[in-house]
């Protein structure tokens, strides 16, 4: 139903916030509000946290939150210089498309000050998928618009209509495509048809056997952010999982999943296996768990346990999804941001980094892993 076509008096969500923003302003403010005191005590020193891939755009726009810029044009300025990028085959423009060759993009952003979001799933022909995702924030009364709507929508709004599918893409897809089964038509070129060609992916040099092998491709960036003024704001934008059944989207534009912030505790995203961050509301556990009172690190390693326990119960109708040892068969990595600054990232097995840009720099630091390889 339209907003034009509600009823006469019935409330949608836009009337809803006004209607609060002015219970919040009158009188009876402290009385009516449901907001409880703050817990945790802002810092007045801009800070960044994302995956590491978030490192390029936070050299660029940390120095601009210094300067007073807000927490959510930061954060997605950060996000769009890799969904620019077509060397970068996780997100946006070259991105991995599904099993149909077909490249879809989920985003979606978050601002605590205003406790709203905005997401799109299934995105196409659109390169800046983080910016759809903030229109649907700012200008509908929507949560998430999906697939030939959200597309439609992008393109209302100017969004020029891209083919995503760069040509190292398409070569990655058609390899996989040719050797899923010795029992269809489409033949795996011999060894001698290969190139030996070597393709980037995430920073590195990969082999097309490594690109398709069983461990798919996966990426996505996360970037959260605390402003000057001790708000925050967080954004999660990805091509999703490589050849993924058609429809299918992950966790990036599901708040509380990929991605969730609360002005009055802190602000967290995860990347990896998007399902597991579905299943267990792991950015919403991440700042409930900072709201309690744990450390970032502390929470990010009990949503991580919870994430394994998880799995292992899957196990029983689903037993791929541990190894042999019984852990997950799968990576998750979160990045949680506190208001008051403090940061961590965490990843259920691995020795890579996650970005920070505060007052020490901009620079990766290591993910701290829950399980030893
Ligand atoms: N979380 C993303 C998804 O499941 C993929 C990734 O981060 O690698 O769509």
């Amino acid at each position: 139903m339209s907003q034009a076509n509600l009823p006469k008096g019935q409330p949608n969500r836009r009337s809803l916030l006004l209607a609060a923003g002015a219970l919040a302003s009158g009188p009876a403010a402290a009385l009516n509000s449901a907001k409880g005191p703050a817990i945790h005590e802002s810092r007045k020193r801009p800070v960044m946290v994302g995956s590491a891939n978030a490192l390029r755009g936070m050299k660029t726009q940390y120095p601009r939150l210094l300067e007073g810029l807000e927490p959510l044009d930061a954060a997605v300025e950060v996000v769009k210089v890799v969904e620019a990028d077509p060397n970068d085959m996780s997100v946006g423009l070259g991105g991995m498309p599904d099993e149909e060759g077909r490249v879809t993009l989920d985003a979606a952003v978050m601002h605590g000050p205003t406790h709203n979001s905005g997401a799109v799933g299934a995105l196409e022909n659109t390169v800046h998928a983080v910016e759809v995702a903030r229109l649907v924030m700012e200008r509908t009364d929507h949560c998430m618009l999906v697939a030939q709507g959200a597309t439609r929508f992008a393109k209302q709004y100017g969004h020029p209509q891209v083919d995503l599918l760069t040509p190292k893409a398409r070569e990655v897809w058609l390899a996989w495509k040719e050797s899923m089964s010795g029992k269809d038509d489409r033949l795996a070129p011999k060894k001698s048809q290969k190139s030996g060609k070597l393709y980037e992916y995430m920073g590195e040099k990969w082999t097309l056997e490594q690109l398709i092998s069983d461990q798919r491709i996966t990426g996505t960036i996360h970037c959260s952010s605390l402003s000057l003024k001790g708000e925050l704001a967080c954004c999660t934008t990805t091509s999703g999982l490589s050849f993924k059944i058609p429809g299918r989207v992950g966790d990036s534009p599901i708040i509380g999943a990929g991605l969730y912030c609360d002005q009055e505790v802190g602000s967290a995203g995860g990347t990896g296996r998007g399902e597991s961050a579905i299943l267990s509301c792991a950015s919403f556990l991440c700042v409930e768990l900072l709201r309690s009172g744990m450390s970032p690190e502390e929470a990010g390693l009990t949503v991580l346990r919870r994430v394994t326990a998880q799995a292992q119960r899957a196990s029983a109708w689903q037993p791929e999804i541990v190894r042999a040892d019984g852990l997950p068969a799968f990576n998750l990595q979160l990045y949680l941001l506190g208001l008051d600054g403090k940061h961590a990232g965490v990843s259920l097995f691995g020795t890579s980094a996650y970005s920070v840009a505060d007052e020490e720099g901009v620079r990766h630091v290591p993910l701290v892993a829950l399980h030893a390889k």
